[in-house]
């Protein structure tokens, strides 16, 4: 039987973070990362296009939790202790430059996630951590026939794996969104909220979107027949529509979106904020001042000129037309197609630079003081494992290092 103070399973951003954490703080304890594959921090090194997005500049802790459709609330307190500040702090202390993009994207300045996957091995290295890869954590329990439940707190964990037992006092669980685990967890007392994708495209066939590939622009977008609506860029993609607009929509629709199995249909207001009434104002001015051209001559309203193309096709607007020509029909039709333009959702794919699951260890079960587990003592949680992911950006390790951090605190304590 091998004995440990620390056990963490999964060597994955949050199992790293943590370990590390501890281990500076806690030289003299044994501490191991058990890793079912024959990697480590494989999420992390193919992260954000292979450039691994650490955090996001979002230093406001109230408005960073805002940013988790699950975790919102939870997660504000642990913010106040360790949030993106300190994250990037922690990274510049040992030695690794980050960079803040436009967008508030925070990225390594090498652009590459190699130098975080480094910077994490280095330091685990320095600090006697031992990482144990090809242990697929298989059973968890009190006793060595993995029967016994817990009769005292002091009792240790027995922690079985695909290459041998183990024994530990305090048990790290950051396995994020491994089914088997969440099954291992509801085995011990936890409850699960079931899983399904969030951050991901849409699939949309639709002709007013044809020949528009990687076109973006600012919109609102909403999910007819439900509440969810947002705002920001849309990329038209080959597939139908991303960017940010669409992503946080998948995020925040998660659950619903997978009850209604990825089949819905969404508006689109190319306009952003104004209204049809709004925008048949501004078309009646255009006619006005530009007569006797065609409207395909010059975009307006400031749209991209293939979408201003595609929209005047879609209201049944012909190109010789000149804009004095054009019928009240045409015009209502055409402010329709600008504020209220319609398509149908079939089927999602996934976003390549940034994917997360919706689901996991119901959060009432967690104190987030500690990332303990109120089910069982010494058990603690952090990073996907939880009932917790946020829209892209950063913000879903965020989660993983606020996690790992506290838990590491708590266990110092
Ligand atoms: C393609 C992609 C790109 C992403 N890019 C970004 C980004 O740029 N920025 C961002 O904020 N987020 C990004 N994310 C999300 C981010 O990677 C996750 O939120 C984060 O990795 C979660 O960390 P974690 O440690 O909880 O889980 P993971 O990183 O998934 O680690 C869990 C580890 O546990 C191991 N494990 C599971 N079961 C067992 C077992 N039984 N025994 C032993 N080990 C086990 C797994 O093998 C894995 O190594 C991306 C995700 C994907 C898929």
């Amino acid at each position: 039987m091998n004995k440990f103070d620390i056990l963490i399973v999964g060597g994955g951003a949050a199992g790293f973070f943590t370990a590390i954490n501890i281990a500076e703080k806690r030289p003299s304890l044994k501490i191991a990362i058990l890793e079912r594959g024959k990697d480590v921090l494989t999420k992390v090194k193919i992260s954000g296009g292979g450039r691994c997005n650490v955090t996001h500049a979002e230093f406001i802790p109230k408005e960073l939790s805002k940013k988790y459709p699950r975790g919102q609330k939870e997660l504000l307190g642990p913010f106040h202790t360790f949030m993106t500040g300190d994250t990037i702090a922690w990274f510049e202390e040992r030695g690794v430059e980050l960079k803040i993009e436009e967008d508030g994207r925070v990225f390594p300045i090498t652009d590459s996630s190699s130098t975080i996957v480094d910077c994490f091995l280095r330091e685990a290295r320095k600090h006697n951590i031992e990482v144990l890869t090809n242990h697929s954590v298989q059973d968890v329990g009190f006793d060595s026939a993995f029967a016994k439940l817990r009769i005292s707190n002091k009792d240790p964990f027995y922690v079985k794996t695909s290459k041998g037992d183990f024994t530990c006092e305090h048990l790290v669980m950051t396995t994020g969104s491994n089914p088997k685990m969440w099954s291992l967890l509801q085995k011990l007392g936890h409850s699960i909220t079931d899983a399904v994708p969030s951050l991901f495209t849409f699939n949309i066939k639709d002709k007013k979107i044809e020949g528009l590939m990687g076109l973006a622009t600012n919109v609102t977008v909403k999910v007819l027949g439900t509440k969810q609506k947002s705002e920001g860029p849309l990329l038209i993609t080959h597939w139908g529509m991303s960017g940010p607009a669409i992503l946080k929509l998948s995020a925040w629709g998660a659950r619903e979106l997978a009850d209604l199995k990825y089949q819905f249909e969404i508006q689109v207001n190319w306009l952003q904020f104004l209204t049809q009434e709004d925008a048949l104002d501004e078309l009646l001015e255009l006619k006005l001042q530009h007569a006797k051209q065609s409207p395909f001559t010059y975009a307006q309203l400031e749209l991209p000129k293939r979408l201003w193309h595609n929209l005047l096709t879609a209201s049944g607007i012909q190109q010789a037309t000149k804009w004095a020509e054009l019928t009240k029909a045409q015009l209502q039709s055409l402010s329709r197609e600008l504020t209220q333009s319609r398509f149908r959702v079939s089927g999602k794919s996934t976003f390549k630079e940034e994917f997360v699951t919706a689901g996991g260890v119901n959060l009432k079960e967690v104190n987030f003081k500690t990332f303990e587990s109120k089910k069982v003592p010494n058990l603690y949680l952090a990073g996907e494992v939880l009932n917790i992911d946020a829209i892209t950006g950063g913000f879903n390790f965020q989660n993983a290092w606020t996690g790992g951090y506290l838990a590491a605190q708590a266990i110092d304590s």
